[in-house]
């Protein structure tokens, strides 16, 4: 299934050019068209899906086989250090384009990409709290 007015929809359907990493019945893995580093990667279900929480397990455990591959070609192919594996879901939290995807972005020290990382602490109590509602929310 497909949305008409998705970039990544229109992706899949070889409407739209991408420079293609890997692609099964399933999976499509592209360069990202405005990369943060070199290499940065996008892993899409070509099922149109719009966040992890709307997503078929199914799909998302077809992401996670190919990811390990994916990851270790990108390592290995830009002599990154590291590499960031990251999804947004939902504007609130960075998502542009609402078609479900992962980003495999290649690092190496001292990039300066991402360099901060806001944590805070919780107050005493708040912790505890937290865990007990999302796992009376949890359906698994
Ligand atoms: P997000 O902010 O997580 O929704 O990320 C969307 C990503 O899609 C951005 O990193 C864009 O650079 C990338 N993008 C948008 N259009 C294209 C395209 N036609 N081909 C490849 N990547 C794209
Ligand atoms: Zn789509």
């Amino acid at each position: 299934m497909s949305d008409h007015n998705c970039i990544f929809c229109k992706i899949i359907a070889g409407q739209i050019p991408c420079l293609k990493i890997y692609e099964n019945d399933r999976i499509l893995a592209f360069l990202d068209i405005g990369p943060v580093s070199e290499g940065h990667t996008l892993v899409v279900p070509k099922k149109h899906t719009t966040c992890v929480d709307q997503t078929d397990p199914e799909i998302m455990s077809e992401i996670g086989k190919v990811l390990p591959a994916l990851a270790a070609s990108i390592r290995e192919a830009m002599g990154a250090d590291g590499y960031n594996v990251l999804c947004n879901n939902g504007a609130s939290a960075g998502q542009v384009v609402e078609h479900m995807h992962v980003h495999i972005i290649p690092r190496k020290v001292n990039d300066g990409v991402f360099n901060q990382w806001p944590s805070f602490q919780y107050p005493d109590g708040k912790a505890a709290a937290i865990a007990e509602k999302i796992q009376q929310n949890l359906t698994l």
